[in-house]
């Protein structure tokens, strides 16, 4: 089955109860039993719910795994991924990292025992460097957030197979529609299924999809014990999405190619963060590894004037200021004062997270009232 129909049928079955076309959504806890232990393969819904069963069937679907999971948040996808290590592990993760990402690690996990290395990772082989006998995870964000940069996933995945660390991908801001990590050796690809796979801004979740039988069995357990799991209703909302992802996604892609271009030739802006650009330093992997570039756009004005950045944020019309990304409408984000407040100014500044930085997550509107709005908003 090719991706585009695998969003529609992959994974699904027609309700067996009266063949309904869209998995009812079973708002239920527990499930009747006709002798102890005597039930229909559902016990109660932190464990198994049938919607969501369907959905963490479609996921694994479009991510080429063999097992998907679902979680009440991207975040608590990213938790039970963590929680397989031990105290005195050590993780290797990109530097330019989703703040959450980042405040999980650091502010949560760092008084647990585990330690964090925070690199570059845009020259792949440095990854090397860190890596020692307490390494067990390698945690990369492609593209990354908010500055674009790519990283080549299939030479990570090499370097972790060879010296056996478990590699897992964020692949929020490409979604499968352009990349798909377990395909190019990854072992766990991890979304904020908030972001494109949900595409309405209408829900908060989370996804993990594995192809190791093993690897699953550890991560349904933590999933299970720890019971961070998405409810049925989301779970119909997600899977809804889904089913429209490779439509939204060829035209984010679109969008997110004019206002590049825009932006780019637009006399105040100083720089255009794309990986679609032919000089964007890592042009090469991006064009490897995804099939398009996406809708995610960031940029630097003249002067890198903070009150300026604000101002234009604030004069947006049809871009929503908001936080989060990946939904049928554009938003637009000041990173420095909202997603990335939580990181240090130094720590910020060091990645290109500067004063001035705006993110734009590219919708699916009209091309021309996009560019219209860039253009009175900048001036
Ligand atoms: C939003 C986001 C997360 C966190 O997901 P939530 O659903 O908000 O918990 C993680 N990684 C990336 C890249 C994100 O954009």
């Amino acid at each position: 089955m090719k991706f585009n129909t695998k969003t529609i049928h992959g994974g699904q079955e027609h309700d067996p109860a009266y063949g309904s076309v869209m998995p009812p959504i079973y708002q239920t806890s527990t499930y009747a039993q006709s002798t102890p232990g005597g039930h229909k393969g559902y016990e109660y819904s932190r464990t198994h719910n049938p919607t969501r069963n369907a959905l963490e069937n479609a996921f694994a679907s479009i991510e080429n795994g063999n097992y998907g999971l679902a979680f009440g948040s991207g975040l608590a996808a990213i938790d039970a991924v963590i929680k397989l290590l031990q105290p005195g592990d050590e993780v290797i993760s990109t530097n330019d990292l989703y703040g959450g990402s980042y405040r999980l690690f650091t502010k949560i996990y760092e008084d647990f025992g585990i330690k964090f290395h925070f690199i570059g990772m845009e020259n792949a082989s440095k990854i090397e460097d860190y890596i020692n006998d307490n390494t067990k995870l390698i945690w990369v964000e492609t593209p990354t957030n908010p500055m674009m940069n790519i990283i080549d996933i299939k030479t990570t995945a090499e370097i972790a197979k060879r010296r056996q660390v478990i590699l897992a991908v964020d692949n929020t801001f490409a979604t499968p529609y352009l990349q798909q990590p377990l395909d190019l050796g990854a072992d766990i690809v991890m979304h904020s299924a908030t972001k494109y796979i949900g595409g309405h801004s209408d829900l908060v979740m989370g996804a993990l999809v594995v192809k190791d039988k093993d690897l699953a069995d550890r991560l349904y357990f933590i999933q299970n014990a720890s019971g961070a799991v998405c409810g049925p209703q989301d779970s119909f909302l997600a899977l809804r999405g889904i089913k429209t992802l490779h439509v939204r996604m060829q035209r984010h892609c679109e969008n997110g190619r004019a206002v590049a271009e825009y932006l780019a030739n637009h006399p105040k802006i100083e720089k255009v963060y794309w990986p679609g650009f032919e000089n964007h330093p890592n042009h090469d992997i991006a064009k490897s590894q995804m099939r398009d570039f996406g809708g995610m756009v960031s940029f630097v004005t003249k002067g890198n004037n903070y009150d300026e950045a604000i101002k234009i944020v604030e004069n947006l019309k049809i871009f929503t200021l908001a936080e989060s990304l990946g939904g049928v409408e554009s938003l637009a984000g000041h990173p420095a004062s909202m997603t990335h407040a939580s990181i240090p100014k130094v720590e910020r500044e060091k990645t290109g997270v500067v004063d001035s930085l705006i993110r734009l997550s590219v919708g699916i509107e009209d091309e021309a009232d996009l560019i219209a709005d860039l253009k009175q908003a900048i001036g």
